[in-house]
């Protein structure tokens, strides 16, 4: 019997993950979730998302990470894959310019439909792409700043930050809702 039933101390938060296509969304996870980085990834198909458990004030708090399947790429991320969510990754890969641009659209976005407070956190990750750096790091502080969003730069490829990242963001919500 698992006590935290009992008392009613469980939590599950579902966090999204957006951005535009091929920034490393489903590296990240991958990363986070099972510790593994595929150079070769392609669209992801099935898993809509992964579960992974933190213990916070002796509470254990799941998290449920959704990553999209691809659908970016088309500007089709439905409604329902926001639904419900407490928290959100709004990622760009540093090397790539466009990518950081297009975070405001990601953001309203992010805001058309939200129904609630979510703990939002920028992530310009490929860190370790330092050589072909188009995002300065101010730079993604700034927008941070502005925008009210923690920001972080990581590697899902070296691991850089990616568990603090997520940690970040499953412990804001937690400070939210309790
Ligand atoms: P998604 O479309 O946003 O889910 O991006 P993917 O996770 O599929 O990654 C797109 C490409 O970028 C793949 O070739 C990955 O191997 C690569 N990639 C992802 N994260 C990193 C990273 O941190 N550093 C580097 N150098 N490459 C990465
Ligand atoms: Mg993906």
């Amino acid at each position: 019997m698992d006590s935290s039933d009992e008392e009613g101390e469980e939590y599950l938060f579902k966090i999204v993950i957006i951005g535009d296509s091929a920034v490393g969304k489903s590296n990240l996870l991958s990363r986070y979730a099972r510790n593994e980085f595929n150079p070769h990834s392609k669209a992801t198909i099935g898993v809509e998302f992964q579960t992974q458990s933190l213990e916070i004030d002796g509470k254990e708090v799941k998290a449920q990470i959704w990553d999209t399947a691809g659908q970016e790429r088309f500007r089709a991320v439905t409604s329902a894959y926001y639904r419900g969510a407490f928290g959100a990754l709004l990622v760009y890969d540093i090397s790539r310019r466009t990518t950081f641009e297009s975070i405001p659209r990601w953001l309203d976005e992010l805001k058309t439909h939200s129904d609630t407070t979510v703990a939002r956190m920028l992530v310009g990750n490929k860190c370790d792409l330092e050589n072909i750096r188009s995002v300065s790091v101010e730079e993604g502080k700034s927008l941070a700043e502005s925008e009210g969003l923690f920001f972080m730069e990581t590697s899902a490829l070296d691991s850089t930050n990616v568990i603090t990242a997520f940690e970040m963001v499953i412990r804001e919500i937690y400070n939210n809702v309790s």
